[in-house]
């Protein structure tokens, strides 16, 4: 029986961020994880092999859109499914491979099983028991599937599937124009797959400000995505080869179909917290399973804590990981903390969308004095030069302080630029701040400025 100060379940993001802070702040730590590679979700099955996919089909398509007008041929543009999936399951390798050394390095013990608690201290690991002075739960989550829809991964997947079609379909449905519907919809369209969205809201990439979510939709429009707002998926059905989905509008009663040789199920993400043995340990969860986080990464269960898509808040990974190093810093005796207000969010569409803060609608609501500054990529000289110029990035500042609320970004690198203004809001920066900061000419990175000049005199490029 070995005995670790910190012992944390699960090494998605979250997990290994805390196990390798813990271990750097002189704790003895260790991690359980039963996948074959570490990493969780992220590096295995979700954000990494989808980015993979991502930056394959997006070279793709600026070769088919964009070469023949800078002078360049390539002959037949073709792909290859069988290697793009290849160079993405390379990139999981050489990622997955990074956390182990970094356990070897840190001195963390990777604990091979599915772990769960097993009494007061201690976690039973393959009919193997451990002690620590202190557990941490971060077990994620997995796709949460729509009910009366069953899943085979095969024609009928979630994002786990998706990432690893036979073939790129001919038609794609795809439940559900959240980040991971739009991101691996992005894919298959880019090679030709006909998609199309049925999504329940009436706006996609729901959480996003609605002036950019609707600036959004237009762009992925034009790349020939299809979008059914306001349709509310309620069963599938299997006919011959193919497969019918049947929805009804809000308000509408008649059902609809819409048919396609795969669906993909995107509508959401449901923390894994059954089976660890929680409700024994006295580890509190609310009725959707996730587990009460009493402020901190506390549980309900002294010397148990909570981390990343298992508790509240939005399941991404660099909210886990800012999480796990949080509660690996009280652990050690430091003053661990996440700043919430400042959790930046990306989706790595053509082109990509960010934001960090409040959208408007949030600072409308809660009545807020605020001013709104935007910014066309068509001003920004470098967009322009590189056939980027769709999107702008949009700011909201408090009306008389000028402090930055919140920003927006659809754009060139909008996944890249957003983190200006992160630091700037974790300083309490004001829009002016970032105004008189010089940036470098040409880049994408003028855009923002320019948006934030736009909350003063205004801007010089439009
Ligand atoms: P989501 O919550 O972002 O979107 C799900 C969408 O499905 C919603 O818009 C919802 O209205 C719709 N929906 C639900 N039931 C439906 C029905 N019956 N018919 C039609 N539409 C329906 O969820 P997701 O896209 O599955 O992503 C899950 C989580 O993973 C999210 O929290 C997301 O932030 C995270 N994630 C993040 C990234 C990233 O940061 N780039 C990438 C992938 C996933």
């Amino acid at each position: 029986m070995a005995k670790y100060d910190v012992l944390v379940i699960g090494a998605g993001p979250g997990g290994y961020a805390c196990a390798i802070r813990a271990a750097q702040l002189g704790l003895k730590a260790g991690c359980v994880e039963g996948r074959p590679k570490l990493g969780g979700t992220c590096l295995n099955v979700g954000c990494i092999p989808s980015k993979a996919l991502l930056h394959a089909t997006a070279m793709y398509h600026e070769a088919e859109s964009n070469f023949r007008k800078m002078g360049l041929s390539t002959g037949k543009l073709a792909f290859d499914w069988a290697k793009v999936l290849s160079y993405k399951d390379q990139a999981i390798k050489e990622n997955t491979a990074g956390i182990e050394y970094l356990f070897k390095k840190n001195g963390v013990d990777w604990i091979k099983g599915w772990g769960r608690l097993a009494g007061p201290g201690q976690v039973e690991v393959d009919g193997e028991t451990h002690e620590a002075g202190s557990i941490v739960i971060a077990s994620g989550s997995e796709p949460a599937g729509l009910e009366g829809i069953e899943i085979d991964e095969k024609s009928v997947v979630t994002s786990t599937g998706a990432l690893a079609l036979k073939s790129v379909p001919g038609r794609l449905a795809v439940i559900g124009a959240g980040v991971i519907g739009l991101e691996l919809g992005s894919v298959f369209a880019r090679f030709g797959t006909k998609v199309v969205f049925l999504e329940y809201l009436d706006s996609i990439a729901a959480g996003m400000d609605r002036e950019m979510a609707v600036a959004f939709q237009r762009l992925l429009k034009r790349q020939g995505m299809e979008f059914v707002l306001g349709a509310e998926v309620r069963s599938l059905e299997r006919s011959g080869d193919g497969l019918t989905a049947a929805y009804r509008k809000r308000g509408g009663e008649d059902e609809l179909r819409e048919t396609a040789d795969v669906v993909l199920v995107a509508t959401g993400r449901r923390p894994v917290t059954e089976g660890l043995g929680l409700e024994e340990a006295g580890v509190e969860t609310d009725p959707r399973g996730f587990v009460v986080n009493a402020a901190g990464g506390r549980t309900t269960a002294q010397g148990i804590y909570v981390i990343g898509d298992a508790t509240a808040g939005p399941m991404l990974a660099h909210k886990a990981e800012d999480e796990g190093i949080a509660v690996a810093e009280t652990l050690a005796g430091r003053a661990g903390h996440v700043n919430y207000d400042v959790i930046p969010s990306v989706v790595y569409t053509h082109p990509e969308a960010s934001w960090v803060g409040r959208t408007e609608e949030e600072l409308k609501s809660a009545g807020a004095a605020y001013k709104a500054s935007r910014f066309p990529f068509k001003g920004n000289g470098r967009a322009k030069a590189t056939f980027a110029s769709d999107g702008m990035v949009k700011i909201l500042a408090d009306e008389k302080t000028d402090r930055i609320l919140g920003c927006h970004i659809l754009g060139p690198s909008a996944g890249e630029l957003i983190h200006e203004i992160a630091v700037a809001m974790e300083f309490g920066a004001a829009a002016e701040d970032v105004a008189r900061t010089c940036h470098a000419h040409p880049t994408y990175s003028e855009a923002v400025r320019e948006a934030a000049l736009a909350c003063g005199d205004g801007p010089i490029h439009a």
